[in-house]
């Protein structure tokens, strides 16, 4: 038995055993070899037995997430019957013989550099799907277990070193009980994910990969963030009376699901949710959320090897917006860059992802694939109350030119006869210290502001939200955030707009009762998070809390803030 301690990512308790999802060791050595037709053979088995495993794996994808994401493993599925990749590896294996996995090396980088250099998008799509399907043959060959999340059958905790958006997406919630991680913080897109798939998870514990064997027994709490190893009886007893309490308290919350959101003085607050799929809208009605603050359509654009089109596009926002009726819905355009990647789209490394090449810059470029999701949405809008936002806005221009392009496409829909609705709102994330800044300047041009605390904070203290050694300085509470985020919600109101914040602050129990002070009027979260919020603010005085937000914006430490919160809240 042992226990490890990282950061409590998403609520609950999991018991259920370890399922390492890494890739495994895929290193060779080259050989001569004599017996060129066993290599051949050898090649042939792990092609079969590759295709095998992912005819299944695309047949349980199409059930669990839906026909487009299925679509990938097509895909891979044509690359082991391509007689133009296989018959040349085949070839090498004869000619030059040598062992199987250094023909298959080889060859494959060999079209994976030829494939990355064309033009042709679809085209560098297939580079991408060689490089997939190679590691899967490869770990065939080499006698090595490949992790296949998708095909999980039984109940397990699943242990990685990280998980991208798109594993996390192939993670069936009925057997995967809980995960954890070596890296990432609460507000790494796998914990985002986790929460709303409300699966327990427990991220950054650095080492969790290296001390868990497959199989051993796991405890992970995500409640507090510990993951206990192999656990005595004791403990699993103690645990188990955990998850049970957790339960009985998930009901009192949900008594509060069809209540509005009202301070103890009467101040209404609108708490709505963070959602990335539109499965994922029957946990914000479950959950009694008041509407969706923010919509991440990226995840339309992960998991899979080409862009979505306008019409796959259109769907996915039209059934957003019709299972929330009257409710708002805001959609944040494409945000892709940092942790979230599209390797289809081929975009260079950079030194510094997070303030790189990403989000509106992209867009504003790629304007083809902006334009693209504009129309999905203009078209969508008629469906339910639609309003859009702009991710990552650093200068007014940028915001000026996503704009016209919004404005330019609506009126193309107009002129060909299709029906757009007249009163969308359109605003911008602030998530760059500039743009906070300066909000005043904004607020003159938006219609609202939505503050992503998740970004803005990282680059506010210059700490990176996936790095855990400087997560000390990943500070919230920091009288600086309290500052910029008050500054924002003042140039709002000054022009009679609205704020809100969908950054993971929103949902904080401190931060709660200093954002109430502080005027913020939409907050946006996980979905698991609306009921304990709307409890706890149920309890608090709006006009108690006003009246303590100028001693809070003078103070001097993060660590003054959450002790001066904690006092007068009872926390
Ligand atoms: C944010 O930055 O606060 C935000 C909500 O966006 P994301 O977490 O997707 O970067
Ligand atoms: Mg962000």
């Amino acid at each position: 038995m042992s226990n490890l301690n990282g950061i409590a990512a998403s609520n609950g308790i999991a018991i259920a055993k370890a399922y390492k999802l890494a890739i495994p060791d895929l290193s060779f050595e080259k050989k001569k070899v004599e017996d060129t037709q066993n290599e051949i053979d050898r090649l042939t088995e792990a092609l079969e037995v590759s295709k095998k495993e992912l005819e299944k794996i695309k047949e349980h994808a199409k059930v669990s997430l839906g026909d487009e994401h299925a679509e990938i493993f097509s895909a891979h599925l044509l690359v082991l019957d391509d007689p133009e990749l296989i018959n040349p590896i085949k070839d090498k294996i004869e000619t030059e013989q040598v062992n199987a996995e250094v023909a298959l090396d080889e060859t494959a980088k060999m079209f994976i550099q030829m494939f990355e250099s064309m033009d042709n998008e679809y085209m560098r799509e297939r580079a991408a799907d060689i490089k997939d399907v190679t590691k899967r043959v490869m770990a065939h060959l080499l006698n090595v277990s490949f992790p296949n999340p998708a095909l999980i059958d039984e109940e397990v905790v699943v242990v990685a070193e990280d998980l991208t958006p798109s594993d996390t997406a192939q993670l069936n919630k009925e057997f995967v009980q809980g995960f954890t991680t070596n890296i990432g913080g609460r507000t790494s897109h796998s914990a985002i994910m986790a929460r709303s798939l409300e699966i327990p998870a427990v991220v950054g514990t650095k080492e969790v990969t290296e001390i868990v064997n497959d199989n051993d027994l796991l405890i992970v709490d995500g409640i507090d963030g510990d993951v206990i190893i192999n656990p005595t009886d004791d403990q699993i007893k103690v645990y188990e009376q955990k998850q049970a309490d957790f339960e009985k308290q998930k009901q009192e919350w949900a008594k509060l699901k069809d209540e509005p959101t009202v301070s103890s003085d009467g101040q209404h607050v609108e708490l709505v949710a963070n959602i990335g799929t539109p499965d994922d809208v029957e946990g914000v009605l479950n959950n009694g959320g008041e509407g969706v603050g923010l919509y991440r359509t990226e995840f339309l654009y992960m998991g899979k090897n080409e862009l979505p089109t306008e019409d796959e596009q259109f769907d996915a926002y039209k059934a957003v917006l019709e299972q929330m009726g009257e409710k708002p819905v805001v959609v944040r355009t494409l945000d892709i860059g940092g942790d979230k990647e599209l390797p289809y789209l081929d975009l260079p490394d950079e030194m510094n992802p997070f303030l790189g090449y990403r989000a509106i810059r992209l867009c504003l470029e790629r304007d083809d694939i902006f334009r693209t999701q504009l129309r999905a949405l203009l078209r969508a809008s008629g469906y339910g109350n639609l309003k859009i936002m702009f991710p990552m806005i650093a200068t007014l221009d940028e915001f000026r030119q996503a704009k016209a392009i919004l404005l330019e496409e609506k009126e193309k829909l107009t002129k060909d006869g299709v029906e757009v609705s007249d009163s969308i709102e359109v605003g911008i994330m602030v998530e760059i210290p500039s743009t906070a800044v300066i909000a005043r300047q904004f607020a003159k041009e938006v219609d609202f502001f939505s503050i992503g605390t998740n970004d803005l904070i990282q680059y506010t203290l210059a700490a990176d939200r996936m790095n855990e050694r400087v997560s000390y300085l990943y500070q919230p509470y920091h009288p600086a955030i309290l500052n910029l985020v008050n500054n924002v919600i003042e140039a709002a109101h000054a022009e009679g707009k609205w704020a809100g914040m969908c950054g993971e602050m929103a949902g904080d129990s401190i931060a709660i009762p200093i954002l109430l002070g502080l005027g913020l009027d939409e907050f946006s979260m996980s979905a698991t998070s609306i009921l304990p919020a709307r409890t706890q603010i149920k309890d608090l005085s709006k006009k108690e809390l006003v009246s303590y937000k100028e001693q809070l914006l003078n103070m001097d430490t993060a660590e003054d803030v959450e002790k001066f919160v904690r006092e007068k809240t009872n926390q």
